[in-house]
């Protein structure tokens, strides 16, 4: 009886390990990631521990946005992706330029 009991703390234990170090790894993660708002473009992070509650579709979480209010799933999207395409787009800019000259 005690041992059931010893072993059934330990699974206890063990699962709300696993659940802790998911939460750090996913809140880890989202800091390199952010929110984009279908509607008006505005681009938001948001906390770890909210979105890993908020509902979701696939990569997509269901949050409200801060600049226009809209309540929709956003896209996930890493930080890099968004560096990667402004840095693409200055680039093209300049390439204009110095056509245009
Ligand atoms: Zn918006």
């Amino acid at each position: 009886m005690n041992g059931i009991g010893l072993f059934g703390i330990i699974t206890v234990c063990s699962t709300l390990a696993v659940f802790i170090v998911c939460i750090a790894l996913y809140c880890r993660i989202q800091t390199k990631r952010h929110f984009k708002c279908p509607r008006c473009g505005a681009r938001f992070k948001v906390a770890g521990m909210r979105t890993f509650f908020a509902s979701r579709q696939g990569t997509d979480r269901l949050l409200s946005c801060p600049q226009c209010g809209m309540s929709c799933y956003m896209e996930n999207i890493p930080d890099e992706e968004y560096t990667e395409e402004v840095r693409r787009a200055d680039g093209q800019r300049r390439r204009e330029e110095e056509e245009g000259k």
